[in-house]
């Protein structure tokens, strides 16, 4: 194979981050009896990638984005007597307990096992990082996972993929591909990384920014062909 070790992202390339989210929140609302509607759904999910990107720049540390994203969501909708720290305790336990697999992602890992050296390279908190994990399945076919709360970088970050690295016996750059569905954590840092890039753009968005990936693929399957995957 042209590749034999891939890095893959996880929420969004392997698991179905949207619908982990909207059970998390359903289930916050729920307990603090308020009513919860797809526009509260929308709102927090737009709050959530803004504190990530501003994560990913270094302009909030991470217990920040932690409690600062409910913090905004509860004043943005006049709450202000909700406990925010309960209701983000509540919303990492239902977040590691739910998951839902992107077009069999697990069945293509597992397939691949043999082939290649697997390993997540995932944006998170690393308890429920941890048990997502291996509640779906994906810790026995992957050689290692790598979670930016327990390196202490988050991707894009240099350092992150520094330590990923050093992690890796034999790792060679030019045989690493990293998959994953964000431009701005898996592309950019992949590319400042050295290594080859692999954009998952199941919807088709139009790429933007300054590090264009080396592959781009609609169906994750169509990592086969990427790597010369002969059955
Ligand atoms: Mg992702």
């Amino acid at each position: 194979m042209k590749f034999d070790v891939i890095l893959w992202d996880m929420d969004g390339t392997l698991l179905d981050f949207k619908i982990a989210q909207k059970e998390a929140i359903t289930q916050v609302f729920r307990t603090i009896h308020k009513p919860l509607t797809d526009d509260i759904i929308d709102l927090y999910s737009r709050i959530n990638e803004s504190y990530w990107k501003k994560l990913e720049l270094g302009e909030v540390t991470r217990p920040e984005l932690l409690t600062g994203r409910f913090r905004r969501l509860f004043e943005e909708l006049g709450m202000n007597d909700v406990d925010v720290q309960s209701v983000r305790k509540e919303y990492e336990e239902v977040l590691g307990n739910v998951y839902e697999y992107i077009q069999d992602s697990l069945g293509l890992c597992k397939m691949l096992q043999p082939k290649c050296r697997q390993y997540i390279v995932t944006n998170g908190i690393a308890d429920t990082q941890r048990r997502k994990i291996k509640l779906s399945g994906f810790r026995d076919c992957m050689t290692d996972c790598f979670i930016s709360e327990e390196v202490g970088y988050e991707k894009p970050n240099k350092n992150y993929f520094d330590y990923v690295f050093s992690k890796i016996p034999d790792f060679d750059p030019e045989r690493t591909l990293i998959v994953g569905d964000s431009l701005t954590s898996d592309i950019k840092g992949g590319a400042l990384a050295g290594i080859k890039t692999c954009y998952f753009n199941p919807e088709r968005k139009e790429i933007t920014g300054d590090y264009k990936p080396d592959y781009e693929i609609e169906h994750l399957w169509d990592v086969l062909r990427i790597l010369d995957f002969m059955l």
